[in-house]
């Protein structure tokens, strides 16, 4: 479910912004897998017993996996399976209680930061990151 906060592709639910003042009009990235598969695969391997690790930038992005894992541990919770999520830039306030939920009560989730990824870009996403939530003029 990864884009990029680089180049303006990871899915949203608002427009990306650029330049740091300026909308990036009609652009809201998109879901990398396009299939609109995630959730069956998903629940594929976790019916399997299996770890599912999932890339996923942006907010949008984000609430489609963590919704989805919180989908299948409800259909079906498994003992010492824990679903990730990797990178999880710019979650959703209900992405952050999903996954406290999900961590403290089931101890089913992981994050996986990367905080040198994030050292590297994290200029390079300064300006598309900013006024995210502000409206611009
Ligand atoms: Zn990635």
């Amino acid at each position: 479910m990864d884009g990029s906060g680089g180049a303006r592709t990871a899915w949203l639910y608002n427009e990306w912004n650029k330049n740091s003042t300026e909308r990036d009009a009609g652009n809201y990235g998109y879901p990398a897998d396009g299939s609109g598969n995630l959730p069956q695969e998903v629940r594929l391997f976790h019916d399997a017993g299996v770890h599912v690790g999932t890339h996923a930038i942006g907010d949008r992005a984000i609430d489609w996996v963590v919704d989805t894992y919180a989908q299948v541990l409800k259909e079906k919770s498994t003992v010492g399976l824990r679903h990730s999520i990797i990178h999880a830039n710019i979650p959703t306030d209900h992405a952050i209680a999903e996954m406290v939920r999900l961590e403290t009560n089931t101890t089913q989730l992981t994050l996986s930061r990367k905080r040198p990824f994030m050292w590297w870009i994290g200029d390079t996403l300064r300006g598309k990151f900013l006024a995210l939530s502000a409206p611009l003029g």
